[in-house]
C-alpha cells in the first residue's frame, strides 16, 4: 500500500476535511497518476450528502470525492502497453467492471451487469472503498484510463471525464445533429457541456433556464435560442417543439410540463438525478408518442470518442479554478446555482 492524501467527507452531516488514506500497489496492468486537477460534479454532493441513499445500498465515509480527475501518468505497472510515465491522461466515473458481460462486451461498462466500480463511494471486486480524485494520486487498471488530447488544457478538460461524457453519450444516441431541435433544461456543470456538445454536433441549441441571468453566455457557448422557465408563457410558445430535451435539473420538476414541448416522437432523456422520485401522467407520454428515457454517463470507448471529438472542435468546459481548503464554499455555490459553470480543484493546492 501507498500512502495518498486528499479531502474528504467525514459522514454526511459533516463538511469535507483533510484526510489520509492509502491507495494499493500498482498491479501488473494498473497506472499511477499524479493528480493535477479535479471537477467538482454536483453528484459529489448528493453523495457526501447521503442524498441518494433510497437508491443506493450503502455510503462509504470516509468519503473522498472526485470523479473527473486529470493528471499526468507517475508509474506503469509491468504489462501496461497503453500509457507511460508523463502522459495526460483522465479518470471519470467508474475503474473497474466485469469485463465479460455483453454490455461489458459493447463498452457499456457503466452498465454492467455485473459489478461496475465507481470511482469513489463504492467497493471493488476485493470488496476494498474506492476513494475519489480529491487528492493527490490515484491508481487505476490501463483500461479504465483516458488519453487526454495534446491541445486541451489539464484543468478545462477535467470536466468533460463527467459532465461531458454524461450529455455526448445521449445527444450521440438520440441522433442531434444537424436539422434536429435540441433543447438542454439547466445550464449548470452537464448543462453547459450538453449547449457546448450539441452545438458542435450541429443541431439547434436551446436553453431552458430558470431564468435569463444566464442567457448572453449561453448564446455564447453555442445556444440558438434561450427561454427563462419560471415565464409560463416558455410553455405555451415551445409547445411541441423539440426533437430532444435533456434534462439535466439536480432538483424535483414538473416533467410533464416539459414532456409537452416535445414534438411527435420527440424524446426526453433525464440525466440530472434529484433524491426523490418524479409521477409522470400517462397522457404525457401518450400524446405525441413521446418517451421517457434516462442516461448514464458513458463507456470507456465512447468517453475516449468525446474526448478526442473535443480535441477536434476545440471543446472544453468552462470553469473557476479553486483551491482544495475552497470545496465546502464551491459546494454552497454550486447548490445556489452561483458556478460558472464547473469548479475545478487545482491538487497542488493540497
Ligand atoms: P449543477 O452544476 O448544479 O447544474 C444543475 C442546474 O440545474 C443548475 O445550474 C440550474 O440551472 C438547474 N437547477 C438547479 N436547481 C433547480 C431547480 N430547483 N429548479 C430548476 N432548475 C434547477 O449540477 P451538475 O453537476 O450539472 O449535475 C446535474 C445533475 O446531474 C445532478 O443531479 C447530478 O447528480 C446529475 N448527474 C448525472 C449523471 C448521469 O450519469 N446521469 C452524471 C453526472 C451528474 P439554471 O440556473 O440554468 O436554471
Ligand atoms: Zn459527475
Ligand atoms: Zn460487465
Amino acid at each position: 500500500m501507498s500512502k495518498s492524501k486528499g479531502y474528504a467527507a467525514p459522514n454526511a452531516k459533516t463538511p469535507l476535511a483533510p484526510y489520509a488514506f492509502e491507495r494499493r500497489e500498482p498491479r501488473e496492468h494498473d497506472v499511477v497518476i499524479d493528480i493535477k486537477y479535479c471537477g467538482i460534479c454536483h453528484s459529489d454532493i448528493h453523495q457526501t450528502r447521503d442524498e441518494w441513499s433510497e437508491y443506493q445500498e450503502e455510503s462509504i465515509f470516509p468519503m473522498v470525492p472526485g470523479h473527473e480527475v486529470t493528471g499526468v501518468v507517475a508509474a506503469v505497472g509491468g504489462k501496461v502497453t497503453k500509457y507511460k510515465v508523463g502522459d495526460k491522461v483522465g479518470v471519470g466515473v467508474f475503474v473497474d467492471s466485469c469485463r465479460t458481460c455483453p454490455e461489458c462486451k459493447r463498452g457499456l461498462e457503466q452498465y454492467c451487469t455485473v459489478l461496475t466500480v465507481w470511482t469513489y463511494n463504492a467497493r471493488d471486486a476485493q470488496g476494498t472503498p474506492t476513494y475519489g480524485g480529491y487528492s493527490d494520486k490515484i491508481v487505476v487498471d490501463e483500461n479504465y484510463v483516458l488519453s487526454i488530447p495534446d491541445n486541451l488544457p489539464l484543468d478545462a478538460c477535467a470536466p468533460l471525464l463527467c459532465a461531458g461524457i454524461t450529455l455526448y453519450s445521449p445527444l450521440k444516441h438520440w441522433n442531434a445533429g444537424p436539422g434536429k431541435k435540441v433543447a438542454i433544461v439547466g445550464l449548470g456543470g452537464l448543462g453547459h457541456m450538453g449547449v457546448k456538445l450539441a452545438h458542435a454536433l450541429g443541431a439547434e441549441v436551446t436553453v431552458l433556464s430558470q431564468s435569463l441571468k444566464k442567457q448572453a453566455d449561453g448564446k455564447r457557448l453555442g445556444a440558438d435560442h434561450f427561454y427563462a422557465t419560471s415565464d409560463p408563457e416558455t410553455f405555451t410558445k415551445l409547445k411541441g417543439h423539440f426533437d430532444l430535451i435533456v434534462n439535466t435539473v439536480s432538483a424535483p420538476l414538473n416533467w410533464a410540463d416539459y414532456m409537452n414541448l416535445l414534438r411527435t416522437d420527440g424524446s426526453m432523456v433525464i440525466v440530472g438525478l434529484p433524491e426523490k422520485d418524479i409521477p409522470v401522467s400517462a397522457f404525457a407520454l401518450t400524446a405525441g408518442r413521446h418517451s421517457l428515457a434516462g442516461s448514464q454517463v458513458g463507456g470507456i470507448r465512447e468517453t475516449q470518442e468525446m474526448l478526442d471529438f473535443c480535441g477536434k472542435h476545440g471543446v472544453a468546459s468552462e470553469i473557476e479554478v479553486v483551491p482544495v481548503q475552497k470545496i465546502n464554499e464551491a459546494y454552497e455555490r454550486v447548490l445556489k446555482s452561483d458556478v460558472r459553470y464547473r469548479f475545478v480543484i487545482d491538487m497542488a493546492t493540497l
